[in-house]
This record gives C-alpha cells, sequence and structure tokens, in this order.
C-alpha cells in the first residue's frame, strides 16, 4: 500500500512539473474562429493595426476570406500603391499573424447559374470561380521585392452555398483542405444553443465548418455573443463566427458590425481564456470522399445498399422515430418520403455531411402497411434512396 501511495505522490509530483505551456498544447481547449469575408481590407487592416495598439497582450488571430481578387475596385490590384494598397494591407496582416485566404474569383454562388449546385457541375465551378482566385493569389505583386505571393490553405463558400460535391472538387483538384459554410440564421434560437457553429479540436474529422453571422443583419447582440463565449469556454468547444464589413462611428450596413463591437467581443474571448484559431488551425479536416454523381447521369437514385433503415420507436400520436443509417454517401440531409411518391418529404432531417453515420427521424401520420423510402440528398441533387420498407406492420386502412 505504501508503495502506491508513493507512486501516487510521485504522479502528482510530476504533473504539478509540467509547464501550463506544455498542458496547454495537449489538452483541449475552447476557442473561437473569427473570419471575416469580401474586400473591405482597409477596415480590417485599420481595426488590427489599432488592437494591437491597445491590446498588445491580445492574439487575435482572424482569417480574411477574400473574394475579387483581379478586378475592380473592390480589388487588390487597384492600383494604390506602397502601405496604400489592399495587398500591402493583407501581407501586413498576414505578418501580424492572420490568415489570408480564399472567396472565390468573382464571389459567384455555388447555386447560381449555371452551377445550380448540382453535382455535375462542381467540377465547372471550381474551374471558373476557384482556382483562378486561388492563381490570381499566388501570382504576388511583381512590384513587390521577395513576394511570393498568398498560397491559400482555406476557402470560403460565397454565400454559403455549397455541397459535398462541391467540397469534394476543390480538395481534389486545389491545394485548398479548409472549407467553411454559413449556418442559415435562425433568429429564434440563442447564438449558445446553434450547435452547428461548435466544434470540438480533438475529438474528431470534420469535412467543413459553418460559421454564424455577427454583421448587424443576424441579430446576435454582445450579450448574446458573449453568452455563445462562455458555452465555448465551459465546454472547451471552438466556436466559428463571421463578418464583413467593421464599421466606424456614423457607419452602418446590415452585413458590417461596429469596431466597439467587435472590440468587445474579442477582448471578452480574451478573458474566457479563448483561443484565437486560425481557420486552417482549428480542425481536422475529413478526407474528400470517392463520391461520384450518383447512380447515373441524372442524379440518379445511387445505391439503396448505402442508406437502411434500421428501427421504428412509437412516439405516440401516430408518430414513429425512425432510426436510419448510411454509409460512404456523403450527403446534407436525409428525408422520409412514401415509396410511391420518393420526392414528397414527409419529415427530413440535416446530417451535416458526414460520410457514414445514423440517424433517427420522427415521421408524423404513419399509415400501417405502407411502404416507405428514406432518401439522402446533396444540395437539391439525390443521391440515393433506400429500398422500401414498412415503419408501422399492419393493414392500411381503405
Ligand atoms: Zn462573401
Amino acid at each position: 500500500m505504501q508503495y502506491f501511495l508513493n507512486r501516487l505522490l510521485y504522479l502528482i509530483l510530476l504533473l504539478g512539473l509540467v509547464p501550463a505551456s506544455v498542458m496547454a498544447e495537449t489538452t483541449q481547449r475552447g476557442g473561437i474562429v473569427l473570419s471575416f469575408d469580401d474586400w473591405f481590407v482597409d477596415q480590417w487592416h485599420g481595426f488590427f493595426t489599432e488592437l494591437k495598439t491597445t491590446n498588445p497582450e491580445i492574439e487575435p488571430y482572424s482569417t480574411f476570406f477574400v473574394s475579387h481578387w483581379l478586378t475592380d475596385i473592390k480589388g487588390v490590384n487597384q492600383n494604390r500603391v506602397g502601405n496604400e494598397s489592399h495587398y500591402v494591407k493583407l501581407k501586413q496582416l498576414e505578418d501580424a499573424g492572420h490568415e489570408i485566404a480564399a472567396h472565390g474569383l468573382n464571389h459567384i454562388g455555388a447555386r447560381a447559374a449555371p452551377y445550380n449546385l448540382a453535382c455535375d457541375q462542381a467540377n465547372a465551378y471550381v474551374t471558373a470561380e476557384v482556382q483562378p482566385g486561388l492563381a490570381a493569389m499566388a501570382q504576388g505583386d511583381p512590384g513587390l521585392a521577395n513576394d511570393y505571393g498568398f498560397i491559400p490553405k482555406s476557402f470560403s463558400y460565397p454565400y454559403g452555398e455549397r455541397s459535398t460535391f462541391y467540397d469534394n472538387a476543390i480538395k481534389t483538384t486545389t491545394g485548398v483542405r479548409y472549407l467553411r459554410g454559413t449556418f442559415d440564421t435562425d433568429f429564434t434560437k440563442p447564438l449558445k444553443n446553434t450547435d452547428a457553429i461548435y466544434h470540438r479540436v480533438t475529438d474528431a474529422n470534420y469535412p467543413y465548418l459553418i460559421g454564424d453571422g455577427i454583421d448587424s443583419v443576424y441579430q446576435n447582440d454582445v450579450a448574446e455573443v458573449k453568452e455563445a463565449l462562455d458555452r465555448a469556454s465551459t465546454n472547451d468547444e471552438v466556436i466559428t463566427l463571421y463578418a464583413h464589413r467593421i464599421l466606424m462611428p456614423g457607419e452602418s450596413s446590415n452585413y458590417g458590425i461596429q469596431a466597439a463591437k467587435l472590440k468587445e467581443i474579442i477582448l471578452y474571448a480574451h478573458s474566457k481564456g479563448l483561443k484565437f484559431y486560425r481557420f486552417n488551425e482549428a480542425f481536422a479536416e475529413a478526407p474528400e470522399t470517392m463520391d461520384t454523381c450518383g447512380g447515373n447521369s441524372g442524379g440518379g437514385s445511387g445505391d439503396p445498399n448505402s442508406i437502411t433503415f434500421s428501427y421504428a420507436e412509437d412516439k405516440g400520436n401516430n408518430t414513429y422515430r425512425v432510426g436510419l443509417q448510411w454509409t460512404n454517401l456523403p450527403n446534407d440531409v436525409i428525408h422520409i418520403a412514401l415509396a410511391s411518391q420518393p420526392a414528397t418529404a414527409l419529415a427530413n432531417a440535416s446530417t451535416g455531411g458526414a460520410a457514414s453515420g445514423r440517424i433517427g427521424i420522427n415521421v408524423p401520420n404513419v399509415v400501417a402497411g405502407t411502404a416507405y423510402v428514406a432518401v439522402a440528398k446533396s444540395g437539391s441533387t439525390t443521391i440515393a434512396t433506400s429500398a422500401p420498407f414498412i415503419i408501422l406492420a399492419g393493414n392500411s386502412s381503405p
């Protein structure tokens, strides 16, 4: 017994001697992914330059997803020179520890024509919007000495319009591995209850992250954001947020956040011990899948064995919780339908793009003896339909 007590004491002493910095690297830690989209380089640069002066103790590493790289006055190439050039300002932000990432060449969404988020248009989208933006960023500025351009590791989809097939196309044809979508804001739900924007650093791989907006239009006030940061701190989770403009007093924009509000959020996150993660360091990314566009060129029904019915649980009032399982079938949403009308969803659930998993979906008004199917979709494209199954045995009413 004495031996074990000595061992225990030794272990306690050893743990006490491990420097805090080493412990922090090896344990789960809550954090914040702060990201900014589009082309508001002057505002981003002004805000973070000033913050560095007023609060040098904070390392507020953020990620700037930049669009319109080459074109028009929004872009980087605007004939501004020296320290007034957007390009130079982005270089200075990068030197200060921020991540400069990609957001499309012309800010065209994947849901726009001719892509329509169709599975068989994913490569065309990448060729037209993603690749040229990356090439322009890598080109650098010929006027600068020792300039090597930007090599983005991360991409955020304009308007958050993405699907698994677009993720795959980017990952297989570019060097970009870290993808961000956006959450369809639910104004009735507090930010702290929006599970989709939280993840844990060490638990899993993620095919992409989604963020929620903190611009004015998203109606998340400072108190609500602070509560959301409290959750991240308490649970050692990472929260992903995004904004566009940074507004000075007197300025207003739906797609902007007041500088004072942003500063208060950053100071609060720091006070709660949250780490500011650059986007490409915030999560372990899941590799692309080998799935192609369904079983045939029309989007098809895929392999029915890749999605299977596993149980039905009576929840009362003719509602049944239907358990499903899918394998090697990355999809965004699964719905339940009558086998006779597979396109008409009776109930559905978001699956978050995982390649394999299980889910329970509550189906109301279940009819005895009637065949149902489960349909997996990526964007608006059906990628697999299960074999028909019966939820409730018996004879259907005449
Ligand atoms: Zn954008």
